[in-house]
């Protein structure tokens, strides 16, 4: 059920409370409606801005926190963007509104496939789901405009930041599991690359191989 206009502007009033203020990063979020990305028990939570949830004892991430790493992530409506952890597919799925081309990497197949079949039942044809180890990122589809981490690595992954583009931007958690991790963006230029870090989070850890 989506939510009623109550529900919805308390949803928007609570992300721009928190800094969300990217007009079209609010718009995005305003079209994709996060109750059909949370099952069971706690789809009735699923407008409350706290994370919830998901099977494979993943989480879906807190809509502002979600909010917060698309505007530092800044995608321009030609870019092509690399998620890594696809969870629900909610964030994929604001993604997809933004940017031209979306691919978003699940070691947990489960996972991977429910959120495919959501999003195709959401009409996006700009979005594929992969489920592999994301860590190695996607070296067939290189160099990628904008990626975007939700599961946190102790540092960032060489690996990731060779297949981001001269003028691209990586935004991610970084962090040991259970500690107060660091959201950074990161962008690349000719001349290297320029850390930023923007705010405290806690995310589940980018795990190593396909589940
Ligand atoms: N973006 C998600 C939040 C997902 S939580 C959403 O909008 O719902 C982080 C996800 O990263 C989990 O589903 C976890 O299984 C996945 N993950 C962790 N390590 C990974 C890896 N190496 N490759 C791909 N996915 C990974």
């Amino acid at each position: 059920m989506s939510p009623d206009a109550e529900t919805q502007m308390q949803f928007l009033f609570s992300l721009r409370s928190h800094g969300v203020t990217d007009a079209r990063v609010l718009e995005a979020m305003e079209k994709v409606d996060r109750g059909l990305f949370v099952q069971g028990l706690f789809a009735g939570r699923a407008y409350e801005d706290r994370p919830l949830p998901i099977p494979c004892g993943q989480t879906i991430s807190q809509p502002s926190i979600v909010g917060l790493m698309t505007q530092a992530l800044d995608v321009q409506p030609r870019d092509k963007v690399l998620e890594i952890g696809t969870g629900s597919g909610y964030q994929a799925a604001i993604l997809g509104h933004l940017a031209r081309r979306v691919y978003t990497v699940e070691r947990h197949r489960e996972l991977a496939l429910t959120a495919r079949r959501v999003l195709d039942g959401m009409g996006f044809v700009n979005i594929t789901v992969i489920t592999g180890d994301g860590s190695l990122g996607l070296p067939d589809q290189a160099p990628f405009d904008r990626i975007l981490l939700t599961a946190a690595p102790e540092d960032p992954p060489a690996n990731l930041l060779a297949q981001l583009r001269v003028g691209g931007i990586m935004v991610l958690p970084v962090g040991a599991e259970g500690t107060v991790q660091s959201l950074i963006k990161v962008q690349k230029t000719a001349d290297g690359l320029e850390y930023t870090e923007l705010c405290d989070v806690r995310f589940v850890p980018l795990v190593e191989g396909v589940a």
